[in-house]
């Protein structure tokens, strides 16, 4: 097929993430990805600024997740987890309580993202159910969240981005306080709690736990806020009975400088969510960890079982790709590392800052956000960007950066300085 009859049969028959079939917007064929570089059809190499989503922290290709995959797949693709076990799962399991805050001690697998928070949203209740509070089935949470695209996962997104009134008659309707606005590295004092505080005085009682993303709302707008909100929070919950749910999905594994957000605060959620860069963007895999007496009180409740299982659950060449790329992160430098990148991204980005059209420049460890005054045009920027060479692809008025974790110093530089010109031309 070539890229002409492929691009044609795309726009009329392939959904993409958040599209229209016919749209008839910029898209770009991929033939390969090695390293830091995707491969255009046409021949054109651009340098990687998105890590396929905070996923592909290895960048692509790489040649010991090559080999872990190759070794599985003689052994094994997939078996049912039901009535069944496997060493890929119980030693992922173990790394993941290993790399986790304390607490959490136990594991589930699902297969994606928006699957982990479904799974930790019913943990939540069914703890309560069983602990006989069975009118805590709500959830507590932060405008400009994030957390997936299934029902549930939706019920806590920001209700405007995450078109709420589009689907009123089957989204559960949550309770929401605004976004943190006491920024990353700032002290945050108790008054800005006092709408969660509010919420929780009032509705406690139906409210099974608050889910939120630790220190950096991503999707919802590249949000850093402070240490000391989130601190707040956990002592919030704690003080009313509710459970914290940190969704991790995004941050977790190194990209903000810590090996999960959480430790910017120094707290342990009750229930955590990991996905994203998990398997190293290899393939779809999450999991939701919990402490021992969550599971203790759900297994030994009525019904006497956790309501979950997909049938893909635990699949064995994921897994076996997370240990690889748990391996490659915990085996190198990745603190220093990823000072690196914080420090190439405030060096590179930081001529935006002069731009008249640029509202707000942000950096916090892989994480570099040119916020612009307005929303970009996505049919004129995406194009923009290819023709510089990288790989970026904003959405609203954020154009941001997550390099894959092995990323030169000078293609970090070729990457922000792509940034700049693009955004003084746009
Ligand atoms: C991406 C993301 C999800 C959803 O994950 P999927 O794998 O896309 O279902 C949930 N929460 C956060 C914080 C995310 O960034």
């Amino acid at each position: 097929m070539n890229a002409q009859q492929l691009l044609a049969l795309d726009n009329a028959h392939v959904w993409h993430p958040y599209s229209a079939i016919g749209a008839a917007l910029p898209i770009f064929p991929v033939a390969s990805a090695n390293g830091v570089r995707l491969k255009l059809c046409d021949g054109r190499e651009l340098i990687d600024g998105m890590s396929s989503w905070w996923s592909a922290i290895h960048g692509y290709n790489h040649p010991e997740m090559n080999r872990a995959l190759q070794a599985q797949i003689e052994k094994m693709s997939h078996v049912m987890f039901g009535g069944l076990t496997h060493e890929p799962a119980v030693m992922l399991a173990s790394r993941l309580i290993e790399l986790t805050p304390a607490p959490l001690q136990t594991v589930f697998f699902a297969d994606s993202g928006s699957v982990a928070v479904e799974v930790a949203m019913k943990m939540a209740i069914q703890y309560w159910h069983a602990k006989g509070s069975p009118a805590k089935q709500r959830f507590l949470t932060l405008r400009n969240g994030y957390h997936g695209d299934t029902f549930g996962a939706m019920s806590v997104c920001d209700p405007v981005t995450g078109m709420h009134s589009l689907f009123s008659d089957v989204l559960t309707e949550q309770y929401f306080v605004d976004a943190p606005n006491c920024r990353f590295g700032e002290a945050c004092s108790d008054d800005k709690l006092m709408p969660l505080r509010q919420q929780l005085e009032q509705y406690s009682d139906k409210i099974a736990a608050i889910i939120l993303e630790p220190i950096v709302q991503a999707t919802g707008g590249m949000n850093f806020y402070s240490a000391d909100y989130l601190r707040g929070v956990h002592t919030l919950c704690d003080e009313y009975g509710v459970l914290l749910i940190c969704d991790e999905i995004a941050t977790g594994f190194a990209r903000t400088g810590k090996m999960f957000a959480c430790e910017h605060a120094a707290i342990a959620p009750d229930i955590m969510c990991v996905g994203k860069a998990l398997t190293g963007g290899y393939l779809t895999l999450a999991a939701t960890l919990t402490t021992e007496e969550i599971s203790a009180t759900i297994s030994n409740g009525e019904p006497g079982l956790f309501m979950h299982g997909p049938t893909f659950m635990a699949n064995p060449l994921a897994c076996a790709a997370a240990l690889a790329s748990l391996k490659l992160l915990v085996d190198s430098d990745w603190s220093s590392n990823i000072e690196r990148i914080e420090a190439g991204l405030q060096h590179g980005l930081a001529p935006c800052r002069e731009l008249p059209s640029v509202a707000e420049v942000r950096v916090l460890g892989g994480i570099g956000v040119v916020e612009l005054k307005e929303p970009v045009d996505m049919k004129r920027i995406q194009p923009l960007f290819v023709e510089h060479g990288v790989w970026v692809r904003p959405f609203g008025k954020l154009v941001y950066l997550m390099p894959p974790y092995l990323i030169s110093d000078h293609d970090l530089a070729a990457l922000t300085a792509a940034v700049v010109k693009v955004v003084e031309s746009a």
